[in-house]
């Protein structure tokens, strides 16, 4: 998709307040540079490192955010300055978080990742274990993290109905905690669908999408 287009989908998915997450991994600085010079300013990394070069690289009002499997060891890479962490899928990974934002003098908005694919190589949390998440976060635990919503991710399918029902348990767990005030947060984030399953995403309450492919080619 050309810039243009790209800058049009945008466009579309804010009338539906749906905030579009432009997956920049493994793309060059120069496709980035085109996607802002469009309007874009939200990007998305799996991979600390990279994230910490484009950042140097690319213009400083960029909002990046990590969205794939973190190790702990490379928090510190990204700690200065990220906007958002959407895979915060252990106990201990929002712990380094809550450690190196305290270095930084910073609260780090973070994303709890839902385990939703009955795939066993996609992480994320079980029910039980954001639980005992938020039962820490509620005794003051973190006082320089704030949870500001979940995120999953489908099965790589093609049965759509499997995919809409993945959304729709991890939007289930999302709000018996909001709703039942074991969680408090104001306007949660809800990061779900990629280039192949956004709109079911959306249709069962998304409100932001992380989209690469679509937008950039499946380079
Ligand atoms: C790569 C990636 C995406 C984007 O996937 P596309 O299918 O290229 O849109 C979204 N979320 C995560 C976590 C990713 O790693």
């Amino acid at each position: 998709m050309n810039a243009k287009n790209a800058a049009l989908l945008k466009e579309s998915l804010e009338k539906q307040n749906v905030t579009l997450v432009a997956v920049s991994k493994t793309k060059p600085k120069e496709m980035i540079q085109n996607l802002y010079e469009e309007g874009f300013r939200i990007f998305g990394e799996n991979r600390a490192q990279e994230l910490a070069g484009k950042y140097e690289e690319l213009p400083k009002d960029i909002k990046w955010h990590m969205i794939g499997n973190l190790q702990k060891n490379k928090v510190k890479y990204i700690a200065p300055f990220v906007d958002l962490i959407h895979s915060v899928s252990s106990l201990s990974l929002l712990q380094t978080i809550n450690k190196e934002a305290f270095k930084n003098d910073r609260k780090i908005d973070v994303l709890l990742q839902l385990k939703i694919a009955k795939e066993d190589s996609k992480s994320g949390l079980s029910e039980s274990e954001i639980k005992d998440i938020i039962q820490d976060l509620n005794s003051g635990a973190y006082s320089n993290i704030n949870v500001i919503g979940f995120m999953g991710m489908a099965s790589f399918t093609e049965n759509m109905d499997q995919v809409r029902g993945e959304f729709k348990q991890l939007m289930g767990t999302a709000q018996k905690l909001i709703g039942r005030d074991i969680l408090n947060i104001e306007d949660p984030v809800y990061s779900m669908g990629m280039s192949g399953d956004y709109k079911v995403a959306i249709e069962e309450g998304s409100n932001m999408v992380r989209i690469g492919s679509l937008l950039f080619g499946a380079i």
